[in-house]
């Protein structure tokens, strides 16, 4: 699929000037009112359409589909620069969202019609996909799935309940997992690419939500909907292989704007303990502060290694099922706890929302529970180093 790269690419002299030429636009473009929008629930298209301009939305897809060909280990730095200017961490998660679930499964399971009729109008900003695997009785145990796709003349009709879509209240298309035969277990598991304005489909408001609040997430009803043959994603009966992969990019490198979360939180923590004094001595003086400072450091280098490798595995076209499961509960466990430290190191003031220290941390609540919880992730480990289910 053209993907490999070496190593060395996430430190090249372009790739960092990449970085920071994100980095520039966010601070000059993505000057949005996060505290408004977040109290308000409100997600900025505007903001989405500007990182679209900038080719945010088509990092790794060729250029041939819209996107800006500049391979991963661009991608992955680039949305580190993007989590670390931009305050908007919802827009950010949106953005990684389509990006590494919706548009590379598009990518790499597509045919060459829903490629060329998805791919294009997603990394220019004119439409939204979402993905669609979660309903009332199947989360961490998401093949066990209840909706269901019955094979009619020309296509499918499926019926069935998804909750929490990210971006569903804004999606043109979603990717929807149903199964064709709930007795096959996971191998009855089949994606389906539906479209807004397919008859039956219901797209609830966004929900309200303790983070991440300035991307909409809701529930979608699927009432016997029509998806005809080209409609399929991948093939009948490979939905759970489809997601699989999908779960390895989203776990690894949806990420990446986290690590830049991370750093920032870093700088603002080193910046607090230098200049605020108490006890007539610069607080970073006291060891403990010290020990937080430093804790969120190792945090920030290990999560960044966590997911460098399982790009470059990704590039390499290996499987990183372990890496994946690796990075997401680092990445997921290093943003909450950083996100405490920082409030902790920024006593009251950090509490008060005006200074927009404590909402990093009502984000990162999200990250230890979407594309498996940190439990799952442990469980995934423990299973790949022999333990028996
Ligand atoms: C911000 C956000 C965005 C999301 N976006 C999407 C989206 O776009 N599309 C989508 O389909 N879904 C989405 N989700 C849903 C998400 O994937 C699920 O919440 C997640 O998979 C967990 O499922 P659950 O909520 O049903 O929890 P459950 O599976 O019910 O788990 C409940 C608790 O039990 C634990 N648990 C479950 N099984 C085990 C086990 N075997 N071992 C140990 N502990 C276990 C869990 O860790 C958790 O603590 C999103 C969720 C969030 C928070």
């Amino acid at each position: 699929m053209g993907l490999e790269f070496s190593f060395d690419e996430f430190w090249s002299q372009p790739t960092l000037e990449f970085k920071q030429s994100v980095v520039e636009f966010a601070r000059e473009s993505l000057t949005h009112d996060v505290v408004a929008l977040d109290r308000d629930l409100e997600f900025s298209r505007d903001a989405w359409n500007r990182c679209a301009e900038f080719g945010l939305l088509g990092l790794c897809l060729p250029s041939d589909l819209g996107g800006r060909g500049g391979g991963i280990a661009r991608a992955v730095v680039a949305m580190e620069g993007l989590g670390y200017a931009c305050r908007d961490n919802g827009l950010t998660f949106g953005i990684n969202a389509q990006t590494w679930t919706t548009q590379m499964s598009i990518f790499e399971f597509g045919t060459r019609d829903q490629r060329r009729r998805y791919l294009p109008d997603l990394c220019s900003g004119k439409i939204i996909a979402a993905q669609a695997i979660t309903e009332p009785d199947s989360g961490s145990d998401a093949y066990s799935l209840k909706t269901l796709a019955r094979e009619v003349d020309g296509g499918y009709v499926l019926s069935g309940e998804k909750i929490m879509v990210t971006l569903g209240p804004e999606a043109d298309v979603i990717l929807v997992l149903a199964t064709v035969d709930a007795s096959l277990g996971q191998w009855g598991v089949t994606a389906f690419l539906v479209d807004r304005d397919t008859p039956g489909l219901l797209v609830e408001p966004a929900r309200e939500k303790m983070g991440l609040r300035t991307i909409p997430l809701g529930h979608v009803t699927l009432n016997d909907c029509f998806v005809p043959e080209g409609g399929l994603l991948g093939q009948k009966g490979g939905g759970a292989a489809l997601s699989s992969a999908s779960l390895e990019w989203e776990r690894g490198c949806m990420l990446a704007s986290q690590i830049g979360i991370l750093e920032r939180q870093l700088e603002q923590s080193v910046a607090e303990s230098r200049t605020r004094k108490q006890f007539g001595k610069a607080i970073g003086s006291f060891q403990t502060i010290g020990n937080r400072v430093a804790e969120m450091k190792i945090r920030l280098e290990a999560s960044r290694m966590a997911v460098y490798r399982t790009a470059w595995l990704k590039g390499q076209g290996k499987s990183a099922v372990l890496e994946a499961a690796i990075a997401k509960f680092q990445l997921g466990e290093a943003l909450l706890q950083s996100g405490i430290d920082t409030v902790r190191i920024h006593g009251g003031r950090g509490y008060l929302t005006e200074n927009e220290v404590e909402r990093d941390l009502r984000d990162a609540m999200g990250t230890v529970l979407y594309g498996g919880t940190s439990d799952i992730q442990r469980v995934v480990i423990a299973r790949l180093l022999g333990l028996p289910a």
